[in-house]
Formats: C-alpha cells, structure tokens, sequence
C-alpha cells in the first residue's frame, strides 16, 4: 500500500513538473437545460445558467471555438488556428441544442460540433432536420454518433459499416452539407474503425478519452474531456479543463 502511494506521490511530482503539454481541448457536452434529466442520466444535463458562465469564462480565457473541419484544414495547411482554440461538442442530438444551446453561442459568435444519432431525428426531445440546417448554415458543423448509437466495438463489419455509412449518407442526402466527423457511441472505438472511416470519406472522430490535441494527433482518435452537470460550478469546469491538460502530460510521460 505504502509503495503504491509512493509511486503515485512521485508520477504526480513527476506530471506537475513537465512542461505544459501543446494542444487544445474538446469538450464533450450533451444536454443544456434545467429540464430533470431521465433516470441514469443526471449527469448529462448541463444547466443553462451554468453554459452560459462556461463560455464567458472560455472567452475571458481568450479561447476562439473552432470547427474540427477548421482543425483538419489547420493539419492540411491550409488555415492557421486561433492563438487558443478550443473544440465545443455536443453528442446524441437533444432539441436544446438548437432552443437553448444555439442562441446562446449566437450571442457570443461562438461554434461548435453537433453530433447526432440519425434514427432518433425528429422524435420527441430530439432535433429536427430543418433545426440541423439551420445550425449548419450559421456555421456549425453537424457530425454523425451513427444511426443507433450501438457502441461500434461490439458488431461485426457489416454493421459497423452500415451504422457509420448510412447515417453520413441520410444527413447529406437530407440536403445538409457533407458530413466529415463522427463521434463513438459510448467512446467504444478501435484502430479497425479508423480504416472504415477513411474509406467512408470522414475526417474526424471523438472519443471520450481525455487530453488535449494538436495537428499530429491522429484525427480519428480525438481526446475529449467531458463536461458533466456541475456540481461546485465554474471551479468544476475549471477542473475539467485541467484534467484535459494532466491527462496530455500524463500520456506525454507514457508514450
Ligand atoms: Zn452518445
């Protein structure tokens, strides 16, 4: 016992000292309302009150919200990055991303990447295909998290194949924009998916793995740190960002 704290006393010195890792954060974000979550889900609904402070204090901070398409073309040199840029995600496609979520980005010219489960478009609580375009023609970019938000890992090619090809092809054959990014249900993800993603034409995907990125991560493994329901507010927040950051050297001091 006494070993084990001695080594996770001297790792922790060891992280604290190293230099401050490159590369930006995604957040991961799912709800924003003060609706009462369902059963299970408390965690994901991030009040409103609470976004809004959220994304004045990135702005104090001196963030810009970037696209992940903003990202890719930063990899392929054809744009720079923002001084401090900073990737806002929001997974499963709930309405209040649009009625909530939306108007208070607008307010602030921020962005952000919306990732939807195609199958659940339009049902109750979910977003509507004409609320997608809209987000898109502001400048959001609209992502797939599949057709049925199976963790990917757990079928075979075939479905995998199918959930990852047919929920791109319904959103742009819907008449949105072409569709370049993907985020894991559940973070269940592996080096074989990559391969289908690329001959799928995306360019991007988000796992919930923390950490930071810059233009050599591998672009279908992006870290992402998530942002649950705040219990002790902005220092909660605060705290999530610095866990992107440890989780950056950490890996650093690893690999
Ligand atoms: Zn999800």
């Amino acid at each position: 016992m006494r070993l084990i704290f001695g080594v996770l006393a001297i790792l922790s010195a060891l992280i604290f000292f190293l230099p401050e890792p490159e590369g930006f954060p995604i957040l991961e974000y799912h709800q924003v309302t003060d609706a009462p979550p369902e059963p299970g889900f408390e965690v994901y609904n991030v009040p409103p009150a609470e976004f809004a402070a959220q994304l004045d204090y990135l702005q104090a901070q001196g963030y810009t919200t970037i696209t992940l398409q903003d990202f890719m073309r930063a990899v392929h040199g054809k744009a720079t990055l923002p001084e401090k840029p900073i990737v806002l995600t929001f997974d499963d496609g709930y309405e209040d991303n649009f009625s909530v979520m939306f108007p208070l980005l607008k307010a602030r010219g921020m962005t952000a990447v919306v990732y939807v489960i195609t199958n659940e478009l339009g049902k109750k609580n979910y977003l509507k295909l004409d609320e997608l375009k809209a987000m898109q023609n502001y400048g959001l970019e609209i992502g797939s998290h599949t057709a049925d938000h199976l963790p990917l890992t757990t079928l075979d090619k075939e479905m995998q194949l199918r959930q990852i090809r047919e929920s791109k092809i319904f959103l742009e054959w819907s008449g949105l924009k072409t569709i370049y990014s993907l985020s894991y249900p559940n973070g269940a993800f592996d080096s074989e998916l990559e391969k289908i993603l690329r001959e799928e034409n995306y360019l991007t995907a988000v796992t919930g793995e923390a950490g930071l990125n810059n233009l050599s991560t591998n672009p279908y493994e992006l870290y992402r740190v998530h942002i649950r329901k705040p219990r002790f507010g902005l220092t909660e927040f605060k705290f999530r960002l610095w866990k992107a950051k440890f989780f950056a050297k950490f890996r650093s001091l690893v690999n």
